[in-house]
């Protein structure tokens, strides 16, 4: 057994043993707030009701843009996005 070093990405828990893949995948990391991505909007609720018959899907919906946020719907750099409080 050995020990190694790894990379983590600053916003999740992403891990590399190289800086440069890390570093990569930070640039379209979407739970950097810079991003302004649904991930962190505080308009992203989070409800099993919503998807009680398709939880495969997602139980992501924004209401300000009134939508289930499905792969198509995802927004990076949305101008409705605000910031989720910190729990
Ligand atoms: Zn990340």
């Amino acid at each position: 057994m050995k020990k190694v070093t790894a990379w983590q990405c600053s916003f999740c828990g992403f891990y590399k043993k190289t800086k440069k893949s890390v570093m990569e995948h930070e640039e379209r990391c979407y739970l950097d707030p810079e991003k302004r991505a649904c991930a962190t909007c505080v308009h992203n609720l989070f409800s099993k009701d919503y998807f009680e018959t398709e939880k495969e899907l997602t139980n992501n919906y924004c209401y300000a843009r009134d939508v289930y946020l499905l792969k198509k719907n995802l927004r990076i750099n949305c101008s409705l996005w605000g910031i989720k409080n910190k729990v």
